[in-house]
Protein backbone atom coordinates (compact mmCIF):
# COMPACT_ATOMS: atom_id res chain seq x y z
CA UNK A 1 0.00 0.00 0.00
CA UNK A 2 1.75 3.25 -1.25
CA UNK A 3 0.31 6.72 0.02
CA UNK A 4 -1.72 7.66 -2.99
CA UNK A 5 -3.87 4.08 -1.23
CA UNK A 6 -3.54 5.50 2.16
CA UNK A 7 -5.08 8.78 1.12
CA UNK A 8 -7.92 6.95 -0.81
CA UNK A 9 -8.96 4.99 1.82
CA UNK A 10 -8.42 8.40 4.08
CA UNK A 11 -10.44 10.57 1.73
CA UNK A 12 -13.62 7.52 1.60
CA UNK A 13 -13.87 7.19 5.27
CA UNK A 14 -14.25 11.18 5.77
CA UNK A 15 -16.90 10.38 2.67
CA UNK A 16 -18.36 8.06 4.70
CA UNK A 17 -18.10 10.16 8.08
CA UNK A 18 -19.78 12.76 6.36
CA UNK A 19 -22.08 10.57 4.79
CA UNK A 20 -22.96 9.08 8.68
CA UNK A 21 -23.48 13.00 9.96
CA UNK A 22 -25.77 13.84 7.47
CA UNK A 23 -27.77 10.80 9.07
CA UNK A 24 -27.20 11.71 12.77
CA UNK A 25 -29.56 14.49 12.25
CA UNK A 26 -30.70 13.88 15.98
CA UNK A 27 -29.09 14.04 18.70
CA UNK A 28 -29.93 10.76 20.66
CA UNK A 29 -28.98 7.45 18.52
CA UNK A 30 -31.36 5.32 19.76
CA UNK A 31 -34.11 7.28 19.34
CA UNK A 32 -32.94 8.07 15.73
CA UNK A 33 -32.80 3.97 15.04
CA UNK A 34 -36.34 3.59 16.79
CA UNK A 35 -37.64 6.26 14.49
CA UNK A 36 -36.22 5.48 11.51
CA UNK A 37 -36.17 1.35 10.72
CA UNK A 38 -34.75 2.50 6.86
CA UNK A 39 -30.86 1.25 6.02
CA UNK A 40 -29.72 4.61 5.11
CA UNK A 41 -31.22 7.89 5.04
CA UNK A 42 -30.86 9.78 2.24
CA UNK A 43 -28.69 13.12 3.23
CA UNK A 44 -30.05 16.69 1.26
CA UNK A 45 -26.31 17.37 0.81
CA UNK A 46 -22.85 15.50 0.81
CA UNK A 47 -19.55 16.78 1.23
CA UNK A 48 -17.10 14.88 -1.33
CA UNK A 49 -13.84 15.71 -1.55
CA UNK A 50 -13.68 19.55 -1.47
CA UNK A 51 -17.02 19.96 -3.10
CA UNK A 52 -20.52 20.00 -2.23
CA UNK A 53 -22.56 17.57 -3.76
CA UNK A 54 -26.60 18.13 -3.00
CA UNK A 55 -28.84 15.31 -3.13
CA UNK A 56 -32.04 15.35 -4.83
CA UNK A 57 -34.35 12.17 -3.82
CA UNK A 58 -36.91 11.54 -4.74
CA UNK A 59 -35.97 12.86 -8.42
CA UNK A 60 -38.40 12.32 -11.25
CA UNK A 61 -36.20 11.15 -14.56
CA UNK A 62 -37.82 13.00 -17.35
CA UNK A 63 -34.37 13.15 -19.88
CA UNK A 64 -34.24 9.75 -19.73
CA UNK A 65 -36.03 6.41 -18.50
CA UNK A 66 -33.60 4.43 -18.50
CA UNK A 67 -31.75 5.26 -15.24
CA UNK A 68 -32.81 6.10 -11.79
CA UNK A 69 -29.55 7.51 -10.06
CA UNK A 70 -26.67 10.10 -11.60
CA UNK A 71 -24.39 12.07 -10.60
CA UNK A 72 -24.26 15.20 -12.43
CA UNK A 73 -20.39 16.28 -11.65
CA UNK A 74 -20.46 19.74 -13.05
CA UNK A 75 -23.00 20.97 -11.21
CA UNK A 76 -22.12 18.59 -8.03
CA UNK A 77 -26.01 17.12 -8.09
CA UNK A 78 -26.62 13.19 -7.44
CA UNK A 79 -30.36 12.25 -8.41
CA UNK A 80 -31.63 9.50 -7.01
CA UNK A 81 -35.32 7.95 -8.04
CA UNK A 82 -37.77 5.99 -5.43
CA UNK A 83 -38.99 4.40 -9.27
CA UNK A 84 -37.24 2.35 -11.71
CA UNK A 85 -37.44 2.83 -15.32
CA UNK A 86 -40.62 0.70 -15.35
CA UNK A 87 -42.42 2.25 -12.48
CA UNK A 88 -41.50 0.32 -10.49
CA UNK A 89 -41.52 1.59 -6.42
CA UNK A 90 -38.09 0.42 -5.48
CA UNK A 91 -36.77 -1.14 -2.29
CA UNK A 92 -35.17 0.92 0.05
CA UNK A 93 -32.13 -0.94 0.04
CA UNK A 94 -31.73 -0.23 -3.77
CA UNK A 95 -31.94 3.44 -3.13
CA UNK A 96 -29.33 3.15 -0.53
CA UNK A 97 -27.01 1.39 -2.91
CA UNK A 98 -27.64 3.71 -5.66
CA UNK A 99 -26.23 6.51 -3.26
CA UNK A 100 -23.37 4.72 -2.57
CA UNK A 101 -22.96 4.36 -6.88
CA UNK A 102 -23.76 7.39 -7.07
CA UNK A 103 -20.79 8.42 -4.45
CA UNK A 104 -18.27 6.40 -5.64
CA UNK A 105 -18.99 7.85 -9.26
CA UNK A 106 -18.17 11.33 -8.12
CA UNK A 107 -14.81 9.93 -6.06
CA UNK A 108 -13.91 8.37 -9.45
CA UNK A 109 -14.45 11.59 -11.10
CA UNK A 110 -12.93 13.83 -8.79
CA UNK A 111 -9.98 12.18 -8.23
CA UNK A 112 -9.00 11.48 -12.17
CA UNK A 113 -8.75 7.66 -11.58
CA UNK A 114 -11.52 6.73 -13.59
CA UNK A 115 -11.44 3.30 -12.38
CA UNK A 116 -15.19 2.81 -13.80
CA UNK A 117 -14.93 3.88 -16.85
CA UNK A 118 -14.78 1.75 -19.66
CA UNK A 119 -17.15 -1.98 -20.95
CA UNK A 120 -17.12 -3.17 -17.27
CA UNK A 121 -17.16 0.17 -15.28
CA UNK A 122 -20.56 -0.45 -14.26
CA UNK A 123 -20.35 -4.12 -13.05
CA UNK A 124 -17.13 -2.71 -10.72
CA UNK A 125 -18.85 0.16 -9.70
CA UNK A 126 -22.18 -1.61 -8.83
CA UNK A 127 -20.03 -4.93 -7.40
CA UNK A 128 -18.42 -2.49 -4.86
CA UNK A 129 -21.74 -0.45 -4.15
CA UNK A 130 -23.49 -3.34 -3.08
CA UNK A 131 -20.39 -4.90 -1.18
CA UNK A 132 -19.83 -1.40 0.54
CA UNK A 133 -23.90 -1.61 1.67
CA UNK A 134 -23.92 -4.87 3.29
CA UNK A 135 -20.65 -4.13 4.97
CA UNK A 136 -21.92 -0.85 6.24
CA UNK A 137 -24.86 -1.80 7.10
CA UNK A 138 -25.06 -5.77 8.60
CA UNK A 139 -22.11 -4.18 10.96
CA UNK A 140 -23.77 -1.16 11.81
CA UNK A 141 -21.30 1.30 10.69
CA UNK A 142 -21.40 4.52 10.99
CA UNK A 143 -18.01 6.40 11.82
CA UNK A 144 -19.90 8.54 14.98
CA UNK A 145 -19.82 8.22 18.22
CA UNK A 146 -22.68 6.00 17.92
CA UNK A 147 -22.11 2.67 18.21
ZN1 LIG B 1 -23.13 4.08 -12.61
Amino acid sequence: MNTGHIGRLLWAKKVFENMSRSVDGLADCEAMEAKDKRDMKIPNKLKIGGHEYRVVFPYVFTERFDRYADSDDARKIIHISDFDGGGNKRAESGISVSLLHEILHAIDHLTGHEQFFGPDGEKRIEALSEGLFQVLRDNKLRFDQCG
